[in-house]
């Protein structure tokens, strides 16, 4: 008798042993399992001909499903991450596995129609196709073709083909089965290119010496860092190595860090690559979509995957390349449930295969810039920006008292542009339209009743609305506390700076772009497409415009609300300011126009600003180099957070007090253990929420440390709290 030990998506260590029964099960088999009183999906790691449990007790597979079991290379990446991000190993290897594939009727949910030629249609052709009935008739060359269809292909060649499908059904010319979702094709027909050529660039010679550099090394693992400022052309360089490594008949993976960002650069693959297949992956695609997508690129049959963080465990069986555009970006961090980093997963998996990756970013993570200092990663840089250098910072001070205004300088300037019908970009990472409604004479600032956060106050709906929890309130008339009815509206969102700028420029068109406005689906490439077609004058908007986007004609870019990061508690903060600067930068200019920054702020002279504006990125990275080591902050120690959040404040107390406890009980050298304290926001959404810190000067005595730690944590888990191991935060 045979026995396979199953993992299962619970929160229990796994995994659980089960009789195979009459099924023919191996490592990597999905299978389905009862498990308590219900179904579950599981996935077997290993099969014996001894289980410890008596066998009489074990409860046997129920079915397994039709697919290729997943291969070894995913275990040992789900193994890894169990063990460096504490997580068991059910948890992880259901993480990368699409959602459709976690669903016990997981094939009844996969099949779809699919319409073939009977007999009688294969040897004559109906009489009713003429040569008038245009679509018809092209309907019915594409099942003569192609031999089977599906109803989406018809309708790409015949917009009313579901009728005539029908019709032809009836009239006995054509079949219709139910067959598994074709997983092979999905090659996008050519016509829905946008019958662009392919454009061959001629690189500049710093980019042909990185493309030679890297393509010299494709057959070793390397991780390379390739810095280049925005507009130097790095996906120039992706490309060339790209295509090496495609004619070697090898896979490519390419994370990217957001979805907005994926159309573009996926329209420019398909046109860079319109013989290859390529395949996206990201959480908006449907579970349909997704499990498509997941089967073509662990078929070998893609030559592309090109997604967002959760790509990453994506089984490539050729794979050959991985590139991480935009390595620094904090999306590949995942903040729910396993808190893994998808750029570290990825290098893990290159080092796994014995295969190169490129790291991409004009401001790289410290972290990867002290990689290459310590000679781990190799740089190339691309100092060269086609268009000419980046435009430089100008500091625009402005007085405390109007801070809400926007310096008559810049003014100018914005107006100087639109006489031009030139664009303008005029950045603020704050959504809403004031910060805070506060009262003049108590002081009384209007809360969130879930969380210890301030209420933001929307103006076209005139509410108040809570950005972490996402309660909303009428706006009081009066103090809640006093009774006063002069209440203030303090800082200032997008929402306001389009109010004023729509004052001040009353002729300008002006679209406002941050997560309210391109909630709908599609919103946000459409918006896109309207900036490129110069169809709007000054664009306002958040964080999401200051990636990656490409406007030919935006030539000034204002920078308003950055002097709150001078004063953050978070060290990270300083970098991260750098790296946004950066961004914001290199988005005007982009075509033949010179481009303009403004930075308004009421501390022109503060060091960071002026560090910021005078040094190159090198300096300024190891300037704060210099810093964090004085200091014993990343990357020369590393960190782990305990994070724990309850309803009850006193249990969340009581559970910190004592897993801190056995924290410092721990005898491992080298760790620090700090007091345990409330997060910074220490109520969110109705949860009090309270950390502890973790230190260690190299990773083994951490593993070593959390081994122990995590297990004493579990012994004293209980239902009141919850809590997860952040392994290197982002955040703390
Ligand atoms: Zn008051
Ligand atoms: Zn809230």
């Amino acid at each position: 008798m045979s026995f396979a030990q199953v993992h299962l998506d619970v929160p229990l260590q796994g995994p659980f042993d089960y009789r195979a029964g009459p099924h023919q099960v191996v490592r990597g088999s999905i299978v389905v399992v009862p498990f308590r009183n219900k179904k579950l999906v599981g996935i077997v790691d290993c099969v014996s001909d001894v289980s410890l449990v008596e066998s009489r007790r074990l409860k046997q597979i129920e079915s397994v499903f039709d697919l290729d079991p997943l291969p070894p290379s995913y275990f040992s990446l789900c193994r890894f991450v169990s063990q460096y991000y504490c997580a068991r190993m059910g948890q992880a290897l259901f993480l990368g596995l699409p959602t459709a594939v976690r669903r016990i009727d997981f094939l009844n949910r996969l099949t779809e129609t699919v319409f073939t030629l009977s007999d009688r249609g294969i040897q004559e052709v109906p009489a009713h196709l003429t040569a008038r009935t245009i679509g018809k008739r092209r309907l019915f060359d594409l099942l003569l073709a192609e031999g089977a269809i599906t109803l989406r292909q018809a309708l790409l060649v015949y917009s009313n083909a579901r009728v005539a499908l029908a019709q032809w059904h009836a009239e006995g010319w054509t079949n219709t089965l139910e067959q598994r979702q074709n997983v092979v094709s999905l090659k996008a027909p050519m016509t829905r290119l946008e019958e662009g050529e392919i454009k061959r660039i001629n690189l500049t010679t710093p980019q042909r010496l990185a493309v030679e550099t890297i393509v010299a090394k494709l057959d070793v693992h390397q991780t390379w860092l390739l810095q280049g400022v925005t507009g130097s052309g790095k996906t120039e360089v992706y490309f060339e190595v790209m295509a090496k490594t495609l004619d070697l008949n090898r896979q490519v993976l390419v994370l990217v860090p957001e979805i907005n960002l994926t159309p573009q650069l996926e329209s420019r693959l398909r046109k860079r690559f319109p013989d290859h297949e390529i395949v996206t992956l990201n959480s908006s695609m449907t579970d349909k979509e997704r499990y498509k997508a997941w089967s073509v690129a662990r078929s070998g049959s893609a030559s592309i995957v090109l997604g967002t963080r959760l790509s990453v465990f994506a089984s490539l069986p050729q794979l050959g390349l991985i590139v991480v555009d935009e390595e620094h970006d904090l999306s590949y961090k995942q903040v729910e449930g396993v808190r893994y980093n998808a750029r570290d997963l990825a290098i893990y998996v290159a080092s796994q295969q014995k295969v190169p990756i490129v790291l991409g970013s004009a401001t790289p993570s410290l972290e990867t810039y002290f990689n290459v200092v310590e000679s781990r990663y190799k740089r190339l840089v691309l100092e060269e920006r086609p268009q000419g250098p980046l435009p430089d910072i100008e500091l625009i001070p402005i007085e405390r008292t109007q801070s809400r205004a926007i310096s008559s300088e810049i003014i100018n300037a914005m107006q100087g542009c639109l006489d031009k019908s030139e664009q303008v970009l005029v950045f603020l990472n704050r959504r809403g339209y004031a910060s805070a409604l506060f009262c003049s004479s108590c002081n009384w600032v209007a809360m969130c009743g879930g969380c210890s956060a301030r209420l933001t106050i929307h103006h076209h709906s005139s509410r108040l609305r809570c950005h972490y929890c996402g309660y909303q309130s009428k706006v009081p008339d009066q103090c809640a506390e006093c009774g006063n009815q002069d209440l203030i509206d303090l800082g200032q969102g997008t929402q306001r700076v389009e109010e004023s700028l729509r004052t001040q420029f009353p002729n300008a068109s002006i679209m406002r772009i941050d997560s309210d406005t391109t909630k709908r689906k599609g919103a946000f490439k459409e918006m896109r497409g309207v900036i490129e077609n110069s169809d709007v004058d000054i664009i306002v908007g958040t964080q999401m415009l200051a990636k990656g986007h490409d406007f030919p004609n935006l030539s000034l870019a204002v920078i308003m609300g950055t002097d709150q990061s001078l004063f953050s508690s978070d060290f990270r903060a300083t970098e991260r300011l750098y790296q946004q600067l950066l961004q914001v930068s290199g988005r005007p200019g982009r075509g033949k126009k010179k481009g303009r920054v403004m930075l308004q702020t009421e501390f022109s002279q503060h060091p960071v600003y002026q560090s910021l504006i005078h040094q190159t990125f090198d300096e300024f990275a190891q300037q704060l180099l210099t810093e964090r080591k004085e200091a014993a902050f990343p990357p020369y120690c590393y960190q782990v957070l305990l994070r724990v959040a309850g309803r009850q404040e006193a249990k969340v107390w009581t559970f910190l007090t004592r897993v801190q406890k056995d924290a410092v009980r721990i005898k491992v050298s080298g760790i620090e253990v700090y007091d345990a304290v409330p997060s910074p926001i220490f109520k969110m959404a109705g949860l009090y929420r309270g950390q502890i810190l973790i230190q260690a000067g190299s990773r083994k005595s951490m593993r070593e440390f959390l081994r122990i730690w995590s297990g004493c944590i579990e012994e004293l888990q209980e239902s009141a709290v919850r809590y997860v191991l952040d392994v290197d935060p982002l955040d703390v």
